[in-house]
C-alpha cells in the first residue's frame, strides 16, 4: 500500500521542524543513484520531530525506513512504499566534554565522518582517521561498523542514544550495540541519533600525516569515476571478496547499465542509466560465478531495500 500526502494530516506537517517531502526519487539521496521514488521522505532535526514521525507511522501502520547519506544502500526500482526517516540533514552536533584522559565527544548521527575527522585532527583527537574517504555519516557508520586500514568504528564507540520503535529514548552501551565486522545488533527500527566516543590525544602533524597517507592510498585503490555505494560484498575469512572476483573474470562484466568496476572488483557502478535489477543481476552473476569457481558464497555488504 503506497503512502499518499493525504494521509499526512496537516497539524502533523505544520508542526514538524524539517522537510516532509512526498513521491521521492531515491536516485536523488543514494550514491548508488538509482532505485525507485520513496512515498514519504522526512528530515527530522530534533528528537521531538523523530519522536511524531516514527509514532504517527506506527500508529498508522507505515513501514519506516532509515537512511543517513545512502552510501551503503541500494533501493529497488519499485522505490520505497512507507516513510524513509532522513538522519542526514538533523543531528549534526558535535560536543567535547572533558575527560581525564584522551578526548570524549557526543557526536550526532548526522555528522559526516568528513566532518568528524576534521575536527578531531584540529583538536590532536586520533582515532578515528580511517575514516577520512568514507561518505557516510556517524549513524550509518556505527549501525555498519564502518572501518577501513585496520580501524573500525567500534574502537572509537563507546555507547549509542537510540529512540526505538515506540518513539522512547534509550541507550546502548558497548555491548549491547553488539558490534562486529560491518554490522552491529541495533535493534531493527531504532533510530541512532548520537555517539559517545573517545579518542587519544596525539601529536596533531602525526594525524595529518596519516589522514594524508590514506587518502592517497584511497585515491589509488578506490579512485572510481561512477556512482557506486563502496564494496558490495564482504571479505570472506582470511580473503578478500574483490580478489575473488577479479580471479573469477569478472572485473568489468556489465549488466544493463551497471558493471564490476575495472578500478576495483568489489565494486559495482553505475555507469549512468543503471536500474537496480540490473546491480541485482550483476550481484547474483557475481555470486554464481564465484561460487562455482572458487566454493565461496559471498555474503552483502550493501544494504537492498524496498519493492521489486
Ligand atoms: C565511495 C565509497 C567508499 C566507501 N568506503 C567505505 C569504507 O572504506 N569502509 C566502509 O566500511 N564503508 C565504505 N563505504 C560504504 C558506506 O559509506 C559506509 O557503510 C557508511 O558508514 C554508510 O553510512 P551512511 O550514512 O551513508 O548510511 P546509509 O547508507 O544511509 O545506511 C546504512 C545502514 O545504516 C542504517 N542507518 C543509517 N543511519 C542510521 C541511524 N541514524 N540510525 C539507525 N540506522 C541508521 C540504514 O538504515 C542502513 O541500514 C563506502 C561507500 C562509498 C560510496
Amino acid at each position: 500500500m503506497s503512502v499518499t500526502q493525504q494521509q499526512y494530516p496537516l497539524f502533523f506537517i505544520q508542526r514538524f521542524k524539517g522537510k516532509v517531502l512526498f513521491n521521492v526519487p531515491m536516485s536523488e539521496h543514494t550514491s548508488f543513484k538509482t532505485g525507485g521514488n520513496a512515498d514519504v521522505m522526512a528530515f527530522p532535526q530534533d528528537e521531538g520531530d523523530l519522536k511524531d514521525i516514527i509514532t504517527f507511522a506506527e500508529a498508522k501502520n507505515f513501514p519506516i525506513y532509515i537512511l543517513g547519506n545512502g552510501t551503503n544502500v541500494l533501493v529497488k526500482d519499485g522505490g520505497i512504499k512507507g516513510v524513509v526517516i532522513n538522519m542526514a540533514d538533523g543531528f549534526k552536533d558535535i560536543s567535547w566534554e572533558n575527560a581525564k584522559d584522551g578526548a570524549a565527544a557526543v557526536v550526532g548521527a548526522g555528522a559526516k565522518l568528513s566532518e568528524l575527522v576534521s575536527e578531531c585532527k584540529d583538536r590532536g583527537a586520533s582515532g578515528i582517521e580511517f575514516a577520512c574517504s568514507i561518505p557516510g555519516t556517524v549513524g550509518g557508520a556505527v549501525v555498519m561498523n564502518a572501518g577501513a586500514y585496520g580501524g573500525q568504528m567500534q574502537d572509537v564507540v563507546e555507547a549509542v542514544e537510540i529512540i526505538g520503535k515506540k518513539g522512547q529514548k534509550s541507550f546502548l552501551s558497548k555491548d549491547e550495540i553488539g558490534f562486529s565486522y560491518r554490522k552491529s545488533a541495533i535493534p531493527k527500527g531504532a533510530v541512532i541519533t548520537r555517539a559517545h566516543m573517545r579518542f587519544q590525544i596525539k601529536d596533531a602533524e602525526e594525524i595529518k600525516r596519516k589522514i594524508k597517507e590514506f587518502r592517497e592510498k584511497r585515491n589509488v585503490s578506490m579512485g572510481i569515476p561512477f556512482p557506486n555505494a563502496g564494496s558490495v560484498f564482504k571479505n570472506p575469512d582470511g580473503d578478500f571478496a574483490g580478489r575473488l572476483i577479479e580471479e573469477a573474470g569478472l572485473k568489468g562484466q556489465t549488466s544493463g547499465g551497471a558493471a564490476v568496476s575495472d578500478a576495483h572488483a568489489n565494486v559495482i557502478v553505475n555507469r549512468g542509466n543503471a536500474r537496480a535489477k540490473d546491480v541485482l543481476a550483476l550481484i547474483a552473476l557475481v555470486r554464481d560465478r564465484v561460487y562455482s569457481m572458487k566454493g565461496v558464497v559471498l555474503e552483502l555488504e550493501i544494504n537492498v531495500i524496498g519493492e521489486d
